[in-house]
């Protein structure tokens, strides 16, 4: 390792050779330092109703506060955070504070619009999920009905008879659950007839170049029928245009979130955004 050109008798490290597994590793640290003491936040993302505009929900979207690096992305963190064990804790702390900050704001005047949480595929195996969950409404005192759960196709493609328990509990506590990145996973669709799922989010892969790629809207056409059928709602991902809005609507699509009707922002802006949000719409 250490190379020939150097002159040091020992050359065992320099931050160049720092390799990915030390990085990785150093990562993993701060991460579990983060866990223990509360080094997250929240952001939402508001989705609204493709036919009226109206006010639908809020996405809750977890950030890690690096301590060298500021707020950080989900995309540079869950995976690691799943490899090492470590996702169940982050999305516990992220269903806890999504349910607080749900009931803070409805205490403020929000709306009655419910709040979807991400969870990864482990929550699902652990057989106290339902129960936890019913836990975390009856301290925070949010209505079971203002709480959506997105989960993922590989959720549901390796569920076992505990998921389908666990789902079921859910379900009849009044806990509705949405796919996420519907379309990405996998061709077989059986699952969603085993699964009692609410609302199936199509990926934003297939609305980024809807209005000029026949293939993506003729995907989008089908999803949104076959939702129909099965009574399913629909949530269109990454809508930036309004061009992709309008057709959208016109496809049938029930509701819509992306960057063209708000980016993901902290909980103390949200209320703001939904007064000037309804004016907007009032004024129209
Ligand atoms: P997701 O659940 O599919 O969330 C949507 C992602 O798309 C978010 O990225 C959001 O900021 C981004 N997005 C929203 N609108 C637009 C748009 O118009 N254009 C584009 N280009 N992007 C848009 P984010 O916040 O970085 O989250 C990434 C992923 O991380 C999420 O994808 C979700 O799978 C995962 N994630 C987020 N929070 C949690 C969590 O609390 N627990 C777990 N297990 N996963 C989470
Ligand atoms: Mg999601
Ligand atoms: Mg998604
Ligand atoms: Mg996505």
């Amino acid at each position: 390792l250490a190379k020939e050109s150097s002159h040091q008798p020992f050359q065992f490290y320099t931050p160049a050779l720092e390799s990915r597994a030390s990085r990785m590793l150093n990562q993993e640290q701060l991460l579990r330092q983060s866990i223990a003491l509360g080094g997250f936040e929240l952001h939402y993302q508001p989705q609204v109703r493709t036919d009226n505009g109206a006010l639908a929900g809020f996405e809750a979207l977890v950030r890690w506060r690096h301590p060298q690096r500021g707020l950080v992305s989900p995309e540079e963190f869950v995976a690691l955070a799943e490899a090492r064990g470590l996702i169940t804790a982050i999305d516990r702390w992220v269903l806890r504070q999504a349910c607080h900050e749900a009931c803070a704001w409805l205490a403020q005047g929000m709306p009655r619009v419910p709040v979807s949480v991400n969870m990864s595929a482990q929550e699902f195996r652990h057989p106290d999920l339902a129960i936890d969950v019913a836990a975390v409404l009856a301290e925070t005192g949010l209505p079971a009905q203002l709480l959506h759960i997105e989960l993922t196709e590989s959720t549901l493609m390796h569920s076992d008879a505990q998921v389908q328990r666990t789902l079921h509990a859910l379900q009849q506590q009044g806990v509705q659950l949405a796919i996420d990145d519907f379309g990405t996973g996998y061709s077989s669709l059986a699952y969603l007839r085993r699964h009692p799922i609410h609302q199936l989010k199509i990926d934003r892969s297939f609305v980024t170049d809807l209005t000029d790629n026949e293939d993506d809207a003729a995907i989008v056409t089908a999803i949104v029928q076959m939702a129909r059928s099965l009574r399913l709602g629909t949530v269109a991902e990454g809508v930036e245009t309004p061009a992709q809005l309008a057709l959208l609507r016109q496809l049938g699509c029930e509701m819509a979130q992306g960057y063209l009707i708000a980016p993901p922002m902290p909980a103390e802006q949200l209320l703001q955004w939904q007064q000037d949000y309804c004016h907007k719409l009032q004024s129209q």
